[in-house]
């Protein structure tokens, strides 16, 4: 039994805003945003964290990225400018262990970050 909640996502069980999908990738809008535009990008396959994160699993940070260069401009911030952020572990504060992606904009940010 898998209990993740975002394979809960991919599979179609647990409502999301899925915003963009493709055979390595779902991306959906974070259920508390941060900022204007906050989407998650997951990879299809469970993959904890960065730390899980193995040889052969290097495309898929490819697709992560492209979709994120894509969302950037289907939702308005490729020009203003945008946040990518990975929380990977118990200090980053990660709280789901399915790897995500935060694609944050559409408001200035602060650096460095909290
Ligand atoms: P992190 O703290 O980096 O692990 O990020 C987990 C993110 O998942 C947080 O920003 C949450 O708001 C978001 N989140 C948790 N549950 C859901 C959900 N059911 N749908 C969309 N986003 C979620
Ligand atoms: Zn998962």
């Amino acid at each position: 039994m898998n209990d993740c909640l975002f394979c809960g996502i991919i599979d179609g069980k647990i409502k999301a805003d899925v915003v963009y999908r493709d055979e390595a990738v779902v991306a959906f809008k974070d259920i508390v945003p941060r900022a204007p535009v906050h989407i998650l990008i997951i990879p299809r396959k469970h993959i904890a964290n960065v730390s899980e994160f193995a040889a052969s699993d290097s495309t898929v940070a490819g697709a992560i990225l492209l979709a994120a260069a894509h969302l950037a401009e289907q939702f308005g911030v490729a020009e203003s400018g945008y946040r990518i952020v990975v929380n990977s572990g118990a200090d980053a504060g990660q709280t789901v262990f399915h790897l995500h992606f935060h694609l944050l904009g559409g408001r200035r940010m602060s650096w460095p970050p909290g």
